[in-house]
């Protein structure tokens, strides 16, 4: 066998936690996403266990929205970073409070901001300074003093994050010398009150030395802000976007060594301020492991000498397997799953899905013992920007399931898109106009 190094004590190609696969795989209907709630849960302990106690934690609901994994997340106290209606209305759903909440994203709308500013949430993180005078004038409308952040697009950059997002031309946050110029006249915004300021440079980071870098330069510029402006900065986001090895030849973030190089850069801005409270912003980090998406071979052939198992999920469940967002397509941590019934020689396969066009490969030339029609493939590594970063709706064949294990239950967390459903929703109606 192979990819045993990605096969964990709570998701393998046996188990997820105590529930077989193949148990699961005959109640819940093909392609599903699975999730371990003690995946989950150990792994933010862990999380919390290794960096310094001076850091707060925040999940970026964009890396997987489900309502259930949420909840499980808050309850081990992070709090929620949201960047839409839908997300801010489920972080409140699945528990978290206003105050545990911040609203980040470049194009918030006035209704967006009016929920915020009705809820009166921890923070609204600004990306403008068109959207800072709207809060300010909804605020004041309001007759409430609404938090904000700045988020800043500051003059460094990370070299080392794989979709870099600031130090250039970028339509998120306000450039550091704008955001500067802007403390000299935070009183012409006198209905919000500024909280903190967030930074957020790139994702898919796994270089430990890149975390700390980012952190100090990030906690350099909340120290000038602090010492030359005058201003005291409740909070300081300094984002996150720490990564989870997918490919071959990535290797695991050692968060011992992010732990002890950002410790003295934090234990020495916390001694200067020690008001001002540390928020690390995590999407991926948190619940990339969590989830394996789950497949079934339904047609092998061969074609020109490559053998295709063309599956029921492909690129539409699974857009980030087939590459999308990213320039080449890599393979993904693949095992068939369950146990085998045949012998073990190992075959390579074009794993395929059954959309009608060439992109949709989840799997180019993964080495698997032989398959057989009906076999299970599972996508390890799989929590993260999966389904909701995927065309679903791509060949109509809708959202897949969604189900949790947690101990030895199985429980669905987001039910299959029918066809009904789908055809409900085009149901011409006139609008007067
Ligand atoms: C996408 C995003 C995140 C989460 O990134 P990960 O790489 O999943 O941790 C956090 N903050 C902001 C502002 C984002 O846009």
């Amino acid at each position: 066998m192979h990819n045993f190094k990605f096969q964990t004590e709570y998701i393998n190609s046996l188990h997820v936690d105590q529930v077989e696969i193949e148990k699961i795989a005959a109640t819940v209907k093909t392609p599903f996403y699975v999730y371990s709630a003690n995946q989950l849960k150990n792994h933010l302990i862990t999380l919390k266990n290794t960096l310094p106690d001076a850091l707060n934690y925040f999940y970026s609901l964009k890396a997987n929205p489900n309502l259930s994994l949420v909840g499980i997340i808050h309850q081990q106290g992070v709090g929620c970073e949201v960047c839409s209606l839908a997300e801010l209305e489920t972080a409140l759903a699945a528990g978290a409070s206003p105050a545990e909440i911040i609203f980040v994203g470049p194009g918030k709308s006035e209704h967006e901001l009016s929920r915020c500013v009705a809820l009166g949430i921890k923070a609204v993180v600004v990306e403008s300074l068109s959207e800072l005078a709207l809060l300010n004038k909804l605020a004041e409308n309001a007759g409430v003093v609404q938090p904000f952040a700045f988020r800043i697009n500051p003059n460094f950059t990370s070299e080392k994050a794989r979709l870099v997002m600031s130090g250039k031309p970028r339509q998120f946050g306000i450039d550091e010398h704008l955001v500067l110029e802007t403390l000299n006249h935070l009183d012409q915004y006198p209905h919000v009150a500024l909280e903190g300021i967030h930074i957020y440079l790139g994702t898919r980071i796994l270089d430990a030395e890149a975390v700390v870098a980012n952190t100090r330069n990030i906690l350099s510029l909340a120290e000038t802000i602090q010492r030359e402006y005058g201003v005291t900065l409740n909070f300081v986001d300094i984002g996150g976007g720490l990564g989870v090895p997918y490919y071959p030849r990535e290797t695991e973030l050692d968060l011992d060594a992010v732990a002890t190089g950002i410790e003295p850069v934090i234990r020495e801005f916390r001694d200067h301020f020690p008001e001002t409270k540390l928020i690390m912003e995590l999407g991926r980090f948190i619940v990339g492991r969590s989830g394996m998406f789950v497949t079934r071979v339904r047609y092998l052939k061969a074609s020109k000498g490559k053998m295709f198992a063309v599956c029921d999920g492909g690129s539409n469940c699974h857009g980030a397997a087939a590459g999308l967002g990213s320039v080449i397509r890599k393979n993904f941590p693949i095992a068939r799953l369950g146990t085998a019934h045949h012998a073990h020689d190992v075959q390579h396969y074009m794993l395929t899905g059954p959309l009608c066009t060439p992109t949709d490969l989840i799997g180019d030339d993964v080495p698997l013992p032989q398959l057989d029609e009906g076999d299970l493939i599972g996508i390890f590594h799989s929590g993260a920007y999966g389904p909701t970063a995927s065309p679903v709706y791509f060949l109509s064949f809708g959202y897949p399931s969604e189900v949790l294990v947690d101990g030895d239950q199985l429980i669905v967390i987001r039910h299959a898109d029918g066809v009904e459903h789908m055809l409900a929703q085009q149901q011409p109606q006139p609008l007067a106009v």
